[in-house]
């Protein structure tokens, strides 16, 4: 039976490393991650070698997972299951400046993104993710800042208590062990 699951929440919250553990457990399981780095201003924005306007960037972030959604949709066909590493949400909870939550909603809805089975939201205090992060590599763009991280916080939870997109969203307490996190996945999956 195929499956779209959708993996989210702030840098360093524990995504790849839940996402690895579930796709072990998983048969005929694959992943998908955003942003891909297909695209070059995207990724000079993100290794702060360019500035792009606010708005640009909403939709680049968008157009870079709607250029996948034909790979997406051919492995759901194929009876997978899918697991995405991020995916719409993050560009609505992070890329706030250029246009509005709701605004951003309706854009999204009227390009029809594939829906989501299901969506994972690992949730923890910006201060534990920027920790976490420290630890693997040099900050980005968006680790750098802690209250920007903690309003992209909120609006993770705000999308959770709108059931965007779906019904199905589970907020998962992220600042447990790896294993808690992963039986907690694998009750809400089943
Ligand atoms: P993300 O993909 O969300 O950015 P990662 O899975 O890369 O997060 O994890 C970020 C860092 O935190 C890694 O060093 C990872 O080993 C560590 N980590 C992941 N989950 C936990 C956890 N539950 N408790 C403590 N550290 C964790
Ligand atoms: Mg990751």
């Amino acid at each position: 039976m195929s499956r779209l699951i959708v993996v989210e929440g702030v840098d360093g919250t524990g995504k790849s490393t839940q996402i690895e553990l579930l796709k072990e457990v998983t048969e005929n399981a694959i992943i998908f991650k955003y942003p891909t780095s297909k695209y070059k201003t995207l990724n000079d924005y993100l290794e702060k070698k360019a500035h792009v306007d606010s708005k640009a960037l909403f939709l680049l972030f968008l157009a870079d997972i709607a250029d996948d959604q034909q790979n997406v949709k051919k492995a759901l066909d194929q009876g997978k299951t899918v697991i995405l590493d991020r995916y719409v949400f993050s560009t609505l909870a992070y890329e706030v400046d250029g246009i509005s939550h709701n605004e951003g909603k309706k854009i999204i809805e009227s390009v029809g993104y594939l829906k989501p089975d299901l969506v994972i939201l690992l949730d923890i205090s910006a201060e534990e993710s920027q920790r976490r992060k420290k630890k693997q590599k040099e900050l980005d763009r968006y680790e750098e800042n802690i209250n920007y991280l903690e309003k992209v916080r909120s609006n993770f939870a705000k999308l959770c208590e709108e059931r965007f997109l779906t019904t199905n969203w589970h907020m998962i307490d992220a600042n447990r062990d790896i294993r808690t996190i992963h039986s907690d996945i694998m009750s809400a999956i089943k």
